[in-house]
């Protein structure tokens, strides 16, 4: 693995590449763990090389008390990364992606009207900024996201198509804790009794499983599992819908959508955690 810190040492590290044509990208911010290092296999598995970033993007982060606070160790992200097939890390600086302030608005087609867009404003928007200019700079032509973030995934995918991007965006599945906790690099910020509060959520959203079928509602089955969520004194839901998979909209009858899904933002606060789960 050649560990590159510039544009330019990555461009040398690119040009040593024997398959320019078949690069696997995974771009993550760090503080890696397996939920990362599932999509760097799956990569590993179908592209001749993989490259993998770790940048915790300042433009994506309304919060700048999040973005202190995102968990960061670069060291041991690497010895994690050594046991992997991975061609070259990429560590840029905040100055490599961003010489100047990017301004762009890039239209996300209105997928960032629902789930975490209102309650995020510009986060969506700073996804698409560090994701085209990720592309720009190490010209892949897989992108390995994971459906964990489903609504980012979905952004990802329609601005690489609207900006005639040549790359491949592979879905991965959520890679989840033996209790069901969905991975995330924020776990680790939880109280001993809020990490043993969190497997509720996944728990909960399970059982909207059971409903497709049924008489009753989407809106009124996300409703019970909001309250069901909340019945636990640690967790606060933020959002709890069922919507269409492909227009990220919220649906009012089962019959709406041929590919369904149910996803939350619950706080155990401070700490945001999202999770989604496929129910048709
Ligand atoms: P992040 O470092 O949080 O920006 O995540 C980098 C990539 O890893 C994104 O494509 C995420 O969707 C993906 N990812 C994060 N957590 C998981 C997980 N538990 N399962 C699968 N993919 C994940």
């Amino acid at each position: 693995m050649i560990i590159t810190h510039s544009l330019a040492e990555y461009e040398e590290a690119w040009e040593r590449l024997s398959h320019k044509n078949d690069i696997g990208f995974v771009p993550t911010m760090g503080a890696l763990h397996s939920g990362h290092l599932s999509l760097i296999e799956r990569s590993v598995s179908c592209c001749k090389h993989t490259v993998v970033s770790i940048f915790v993007n300042p433009t994506q982060f309304n919060d700048p008390s999040d973005f202190e606070k995102y968990p960061r160790d670069v060291d041991k992200d690497i010895s994690l990364l050594q046991n992997y097939d991975v061609d070259i890390l990429f560590l840029p600086s905040v100055k490599d992606i961003y010489p100047q302030e990017d301004n762009r608005v890039i239209d996300v087609g209105g997928l960032d009207k629902y789930g975490e867009g209102p309650g995020r404003p510009g986060h969506f928007n700073g996804v698409a900024q560090v994701v085209t200019r990720l592309f720009n700079i190490i010209k892949p032509s897989k992108a390995l996201f994971g459906e964990k973030d489903f609504q980012q995934l979905s952004i990802i995918r329609h601005f690489t198509r609207a900006l005639n991007y040549p790359v491949e965006i592979v879905a991965c599945d959520i890679f989840r804790e033996s209790d069901g906790l969905a991975m995330s690099s924020r776990n680790v910020r939880l109280t001993h009794q809020q990490r043993v509060a969190a497997p509720h959520i996944f728990h909960c959203i399970s059982m909207a499983k059971d409903y497709v079928h049924s008489k009753t509602p989407p809106r009124q089955v996300a409703d019970q599992i909001r309250k069901m969520i909340d019945s636990n004194k640690l967790l606060k839901t933020e959002y709890v819908e069922i919507i269409n998979a492909l227009t990220l909209q919220p649906i009012d009858n089962w019959s709406d959508a041929d590919q369904i899904r149910l996803w939350c933002a619950v706080s155990a606060s401070p700490i945001r955690l999202i999770d989604n789960i496929k129910l048709k």
